[in-house]
């Protein structure tokens, strides 16, 4: 018979690694699987300085690292596999992936969210190098710098507000003249002094010297005219999107798309709890999905006490 898990975690990140620390410290017998790198968005980053107890300047693969570290000394299991499929429809629950199958008795899904891209040449290779997509995470990196935001929902304009605390300029780039956020939140950028707009304009290339941005190419959609914007920093904010593909119909999702706990982090299926950013949440942090991991951590260790 093959062998049951006590609980299989799903992705790697803060949520995922700080659940393994606790299902591991509480001697849980437990399989992590990641599909890619360990600390997901965070090891994107490149420093972190609003995780606390960490030394300033740690980046962001040096945090995942010393969090995955932490985890496997106790004891918990790490393998990297892409997950295919889910099978949560009995007490023992079915993982399968690309490499095999896993069987356990409680699964904790932190496979994350990831940003929108806007999809402009350079993106990907300049991001954590001028280009972001958390502004708590780097703002402090920009300070006096000119920027820009890209996007025009709640997210850009509430960001590009906190952004104004630290940047000498921010200026909100944004494909058309009309904004999906809210009317206060219009009101409120266009009252700021530091903030300015680029409307009915889209950003088509990045620009770098050294690995570093130094600005941007945007196009005008109205006139077509292609010019050159020089900033340190460009926040994207076009929408984020849960992983969660593969958890449809299996649990219970807002109409993003993002899984529906208690505060125990429990779903609607029993034996079944998520935590971090694939959740339905307010606050996307580093230091929120590791409570949340942690929550899911302890809340298993109960079910499996009532279990018995
Ligand atoms: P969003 O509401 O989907 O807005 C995305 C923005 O990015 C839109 O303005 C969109 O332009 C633009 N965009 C999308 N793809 C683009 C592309 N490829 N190139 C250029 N621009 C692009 O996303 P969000 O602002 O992240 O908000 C997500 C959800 O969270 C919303 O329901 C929002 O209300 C909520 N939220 C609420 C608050 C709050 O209540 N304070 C704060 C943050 C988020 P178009 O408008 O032209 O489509």
């Amino acid at each position: 018979m093959s062998h049951i898990y006590e609980t299989i975690i799903l992705g790697g990140g803060p949520a995922g690694l700080s659940a393994a620390l606790y299902a591991g410290r509480g001697k849980l017998d437990t399989l992590l699987i990641e599909k890619a790198t360990y600390g997901g968005q965070v090891a994107t980053t490149y420093e972190v300085d609003n995780y606390p107890g960490t030394d300033l300047g740690i980046t962001g693969p040096e945090l995942s690292d010393k969090m995955r570290k932490q985890a496997e000394h106790f004891n918990t299991k790490f393998t990297k596999e892409d997950i295919v499929s889910v099978d949560f429809s009995d007490t023992i629950k079915k993982i399968v992936t690309n490499k095999g199958e896993y069987l356990t008795k409680t699964v904790i899904i932190a496979t994350g969210a990831q940003p929108k891209m806007v999809g402009f040449k350079g993106e990907i290779e300049l991001r954590g190098r001028g280009v972001s997509y958390c502004a708590t995470c780097d703002a402090d990196f920009y300070t006096d710098l000119p920027i820009a935001v890209i996007g025009g929902g709640d997210s850009a304009l509430q960001e590009a507000l906190y952004l104004t605390k630290f940047a000498s300029k921010v200026t909100i780039i944004h494909r058309r003249q009309g904004f999906r956020a809210a009317q206060y939140l219009v009101d409120k950028t266009k009252a700021n002094p530091k903030i300015e707009f680029l409307l009915d304009t889209v950003v088509e290339e990045a620009m770098e010297e050294n690995g570093l941005l130094t600005g941007l190419k945007v196009k005008n959609v109205i006139t077509e005219e292609v010019s050159d914007f020089p900033v340190d920093g460009v926040f994207v904010f076009v929408g984020y999107e849960p992983i969660s593909e593969i958890f449809k119909g299996k649990v219970n999702m807002n109409a993003f798309g993002e899984i529906i706990t208690d505060v125990y982090m429990k779903t609607d299926v029993p034996g079944v709890f998520a935590a971090g950013d694939i959740r339905e949440t307010t606050i996307r942090q580093v230091i929120t999905a590791a409570a949340d991991g942690a929550v899911a951590a302890i809340s298993c260790e109960k079910y499996l006490e009532e279990m018995e």
